[in-house]
């Protein structure tokens, strides 16, 4: 059973992705009081119902729960330290939903311990529009308790809530996801290229690999080329979906978690070198990761 549902939640990171889950928290009865650094995205979040406050620790005011969705972890790091460690009411439970390194969770989620603040990392599985119809994936870390207090809060903006584990767990998760995600979009990518080489129609090839052995999300939800599977950003010029900035970020976080623990990921290596390659060029950063494929057919 979930526990009562937090009435007052501050939000703080109104971007792509935290602009709809406010308005998803706002639509399902939540009194959201949100900032962003960017004037225009706190107007954004007042059309969907938000109401827009003039500062990170003006949003705490009342609030039950905090909500982070930042860019990375030196961001996360500051609101939390500077504001929410400072300004919040010792009963605000603490969310960051963004993505970040394991590290900073951990260090993060034992400070909000040490501060008596039931904390959680919570990042999301799914783009921006997962994050508008309210559709997400959320993987979180930290005390079971915590966990049984931000699940009525998530649940408002997921199809998904997993307890992953302690602190940084759900970062943890995060990073191996999404390393799994760029490899098997790279040898989907290649799968597709030797067998239109090979003269096999790219079509017939799907129909042949998505009900056999080869058969992953890459391929059957997210095909990387146009025309063949459902329809997926090949079919839009790569307009994202998932950038492949991003997904360089991430991979980035994954390589720094793998030497951190000594574990050797020869597969994610190999895909942070060539998202590294590929998201140098600003226009191909901003395509949808999927168009690899461009850069993985000129290699040839
Ligand atoms: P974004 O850049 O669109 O939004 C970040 C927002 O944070 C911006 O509006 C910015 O003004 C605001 N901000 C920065 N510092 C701030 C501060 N100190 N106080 C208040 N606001 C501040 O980023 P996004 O696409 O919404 O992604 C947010 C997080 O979610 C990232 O960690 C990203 O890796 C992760 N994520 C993104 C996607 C995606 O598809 N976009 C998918 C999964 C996870």
């Amino acid at each position: 059973m979930d526990g009562p549902v937090t009435a007052t939640v501050a939000f703080i990171g109104l971007g792509n992705m935290g602009l709809g889950m406010a308005a998803n928290l706002a639509a399902r009865g939540f009194a959201v009081q949100a900032f962003d650094l960017a004037e225009a995205a706190l107007q954004r979040a007042e059309a969907a119902g938000c109401r827009p406050m003039a500062g990170a620790a003006e949003a705490l005011a009342g609030a039950q729960a905090a909500i982070t969705m930042l860019p990375a972890g030196a961001q996360v790091a500051a609101v939390w330290r500077e504001t929410l460690f400072e300004r919040a009411a010792p009963a605000t439970l603490l969310i960051d939903c963004s993505t970040i390194d394991v590290e900073t969770a951990r260090a993060l989620g034992a400070e909000a311990a040490a501060r008596g603040f039931d904390a959680v990392d919570a990042p999301v599985s799914g783009g921006v529009a997962a994050a508008a119809a309210g559709t997400l994936t959320f993987m979180v870390g930290g005390p079971e308790q915590a966990f049984l207090r931000a699940r009525p809060i998530l649940s408002a903006m997921g199809k998904a809530v997993i307890h992953a584990g302690g602190s940084g767990a759900g970062q943890a998760a995060k990073t191996a996801n999404n390393m799994l995600l760029a490899a098997s979009m790279v040898a989907t990518a290649e799968a597709f290229l030797l067998a239109q080489k090979l003269g096999l129609d790219p079509q017939r090839f799907y129909e042949i690999a998505s009900v056999s052995s080869g058969q992953c999300w890459s391929m059957t939800s997210y095909c990387p080329l146009p025309g063949v599977g459902p329809e997926s950003p090949a079919d839009r010029g790569y307009a994202p979906g998932f950038a492949a900035a991003l997904m360089l970020k991430d991979l980035r976080l994954a390589m720094d978690a793998a030497r951190s623990v000594g574990a050797r990921t020869p597969m994610g290596a190999r895909a942070a070198e060539l998202y590294e390659a590929f998201a140098a060029d600003p226009d191909r950063a901003r395509l949808d990761f999927s168009a690899i494929i461009r850069a993985i057919d000129e290699a040839a």
